[in-house]
Order: C-alpha cells, then sequence, then structure tokens
C-alpha cells in the first residue's frame, strides 16, 4: 500500500516513494538499506549542526527530564526566558523584545501584525498594507503567501484569495557592489515608497539573500539604504532572517554586514538546530513601546500553543553554546573558501553555455541554470554518487551543515559541477 503521507511541492501523480531515512549522523543521513547520503542542503537549511549533535540531543533528554511544555500564556520558565535573554544579546543592538511562535511562517505572520497594529496604536490605520520585493519567500501561510513574489513565486495559484501589497523590484546589485550600483536598486524602492508610503506599514526583506525565491544576492549597502527610506517614510523595517541568520550568510546574522537594526527580525531555521520547530520574532523599543498602553488595543492578540516551548528553548541554548564555543563562523570561513575556490572561480563552470551564474555567500553557494530543464533528474543522479541534492526550479545549490568537513564539501561541490561538466 502507498503510504497515507502527503508530501509537499510534489505531483503526487508522478512522485516515487519517498525513502525511510531511519538515522543520520554530522552531515549524513542513512536510509533505510543501509544507503547513506552526505546532505548538501541540511534538510532546508536548518540542520546547521548536522543530524544526532551529542549535545543537543543530550540537552533535549535533560529537559524532557524537567518540564516538556507548559503555556506562555501568563506563566514563564527558565528556558524561555534564557533564550530571549541570549538573542537579545547576539542580535543587532536595539533588539530587545522577543516573541516567540512555532515556524518561520508564524513568526513572519507575526512580524506582520506588530506592524500593522503598531501604526494603529500610533494614530496611523491607513498603514495597513506591506511592501515586500519580487523573489521573495517569506513562508506558506497565507499572510506570507502574500507577501511572496506574486508572480514567479509558487503561490500564484492564491492571487484571488490573498489580501493585496505592494512590491519593489528585487535589488539587483551583487553582495560586493560599490555603493553607487547600488542607486537604481534603491531608487526603485524609493519610487514604491513615494506613491504609496501612506498605506504601507512595514517593509519586508530577506536582507542579502532571497533565498527560496532564487538565492538572489544582494549588497550590504542595500540594506543600509532601505533603513535610510524607511525612516524617511515613516515604514518599520522587517528582516526575516529565517534563512540568513545563525551565520548562514558569513555573519551572525545578514543584518551585521551592514550594521543595520531593522524594526523587527525574524529567526527560526538555524535557531533550534532543526531539532525542533520554533521562531522568534524580535522588536526594538521602538516598536514594543507603543504597545504599552491602557485600552484593549494594546495588547497584541497572537498566541501560538506552543510558544516558548522548552524543548525548543533549551536545545536553542544548547546549539547557540555549540556555535559560539566551537567557532562555527571561522568552521563557516572555511566552508566559504572551498565553495570559492571550486565553485565561482572554476572558469569551465562560468563559461559553460546552461550556466546562467554562480553565486557565493558565507556557506551558500549556487549555481543558476539558464534553464529548469537543465537540472531534471539531478537529484537522483546525485544520490547515486552519495549526495542529498534537491534543487529550487533553475538553481542548484548548497547549503550545508557547518560540521560539513572540507572533504565533505569538495565531494559536494565536485557532484555539483560535474552534473554540468563531468557526466
Ligand atoms: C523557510 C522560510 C520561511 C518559512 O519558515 P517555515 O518554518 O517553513 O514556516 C520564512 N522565511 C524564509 C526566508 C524562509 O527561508
Amino acid at each position: 500500500m502507498t503510504s497515507p503521507v502527503w508530501h509537499p511541492y510534489a505531483h503526487l501523480k508522478t512522485q516515487r516513494p519517498a525513502p525511510k531515512v531511519i538515522g543520520g549522523k554530522g552531515a549524513t543521513f542513512t536510509l533505510e538499506g543501509g544507503e547513506t547520503l552526505l546532505d548538501a542542503t541540511c534538510s532546508w537549511w536548518c540542520m546547521i549542526h548536522g543530524y544526532a549533535h551529542p549535545r543537543l540531543v543530550a540537552a533535549i533528554r535533560e529537559q524532557a527530564g524537567e518540564l516538556c511544555h507548559v503555556m506562555l500564556g501568563g506563566l514563564s520558565h527558565e528556558p524561555a526566558d534564557r533564550l530571549a535573554r541570549a538573542l537579545v544579546r547576539i542580535t543587532p543592538a536595539g533588539l530587545d523584545h522577543v516573541f516567540f511562535s512555532d515556524s518561520g511562517s508564524v513568526g513572519m505572520e507575526v512580524a506582520m501584525k506588530m506592524a500593522v497594529q503598531y501604526h494603529q496604536l500610533q494614530g496611523r490605520p491607513g498603514k495597513h498594507r506591506l511592501l515586500s520585493l519580487m523573489k521573495a519567500y517569506h513562508g506558506d501561510t497565507a499572510g506570507c503567501m502574500a507577501v511572496c513574489d506574486p508572480e514567479e513565486g509558487m503561490h500564484s495559484l492564491f492571487a484571488g484569495y490573498l489580501p493585496r501589497h505592494h512590491f519593489a523590484p528585487a535589488p539587483t546589485a551583487p553582495f560586493d557592489a560599490e555603493p553607487d550600483e547600488v542607486e537604481a536598486d534603491l531608487a526603485a524602492l524609493r519610487e514604491v515608497l513615494q506613491c504609496h508610503h501612506h498605506e504601507i506599514a512595514a517593509l519586508l526583506m530577506e536582507p542579502l539573500l532571497q533565498a527560496a525565491g532564487g538565492l538572489n544576492m544582494t549588497s550590504p549597502h542595500y540594506l543600509r539604504g532601505a533603513r535610510a527610506l524607511c525612516d524617511e517614510f515613516d515604514v518599520l523595517l522587517v528582516f526575516d532572517e529565517v534563512a540568513t541568520g545563525f551565520g548562514r550568510t558569513g555573519r551572525m546574522f545578514a543584518a551585521d554586514h551592514a550594521d543595520v537594526t531593522p524594526d523587527i527580525m525574524v529567526l527560526s531555521k538555524g535557531l533550534t538546530g532543526g531539532y525542533l520547530g520554533h521562531a522568534a520574532t524580535l522588536a526594538t523599543d521602538r516598536v514594543h513601546d507603543a504597545f504599552v498602553g491602557d485600552t484593549p488595543e494594546h495588547a497584541f492578540m497572537h498566541g501560538p500553543t506552543f510558544m516558548g516551548n522548552p524543548l525548543a528553548c533549551r536545545v536553542a541554548l544548547e546549539g547557540l553554546a555549540v556555535f559560539e564555543e566551537e567557532d562555527y563562523l571561522g568552521r563557516i570561513a572555511d566552508l566559504n573558501r572551498v565553495l570559492c575556490e571550486t565553485l565561482l572561480e572554476d572558469e569551465a563552470l562560468a563559461a559553460h553555455p546552461e550556466v546562467a551564474d554562480v553565486r557565493v555567500l558565507g556557506a551558500t553557494a549556487v549555481i543558476e541554470a539558464r534553464e529548469a530543464r537543465s537540472l531534471a533528474g539531478v537529484g537522483d543522479w546525485a544520490r547515486d554518487q552519495g549526495i542529498w541534492l534537491r534543487p529550487i526550479g533553475r538553481w542548484l545549490y548548497t547549503m550545508p551543515a557547518y560540521i560539513t568537513s572540507e572533504a565533505e564539501m569538495r565531494r559536494i561541490t565536485a557532484v555539483m559541477k560535474e552534473w554540468f561538466l563531468g557526466r
């Protein structure tokens, strides 16, 4: 009998039975039958410590013996308090308040509601729409779908169901652009703000790396310019660091490259090292203090059942300790060197007729094909070489776990290259 499990993003007619994973260790996982695959994606970018990390597993076991769950409505507990303090310490200065939720999408929903209510409480109820960027991906719930790329994104089918927001063009200047090279991108952003700022509550972006929308990378100057524009037009700046947070771009947070503090920042994926679903929406005093007041409208009406789950908070704290004690930023720099050397500096790859672009940022690398059909079958082929790769559309990428060894990283990039050059 076929399994009753309904898989995501799959064509039910053509999909083949999904192989069963029975365990994992480090950067690899093992399938029923003994096949072992080196994971180039760290399970949708969240398993940054790899599989079965002994310290993370021990932290969950220990916490499970004390307290698995309790509601955060009217109650608190040590893991939530400690994690909130730790997040305030490591995030850009000024993000001093932490609202927990259970997934990246919900963390973004919280951010958007917070931004709209903020303006309501400031006496500007007309600012109830959002400004997002083309190529954006912010999650799969309704509110998030409405701020994903409305054309190329995967949610165009739901256009009639979703609220309408504003979109600015995706930034085009590369990561290492000079300030004058981002001027056109910022001018396009300014144009939308100039026309519509009276109804815009917040500008949302995945800073530096638009991940699921095609691994589009841009410059820290763009983030600084966006910050200035938001201040000019009284629009809150929301950084969705669900994918970029916890080292993916080479610094702890993408915001750190630009020395910018957003008004609201959302973290998930790497937050718990993928061991449990959780998210955090951080806010500055400016946002938080607007909610201090006497009317019923001042309460923030959101409260996911599992917000601040003790197991999730505890494993997040342990993951953060490992991150700092084991110099993950140094490891990420090492991985980055291998990615640059093996992919970015490969002239044959860059010159290949099916390759449109090769980009690297931190522990992220992508080979962008000109057409999606160039990548048809790459997943199965890579699996035969012992690598788990799962391209998105035209983008063949790796976002490895940070514990991936140099030899493993080279195996991954060799297989990515061979698909184009060596088969
Ligand atoms: C994955 C992702 C989300 C959604 O997170 P979920 O936990 O899958 O709901 C939101 N924003 C970005 C940038 C993401 O990469």
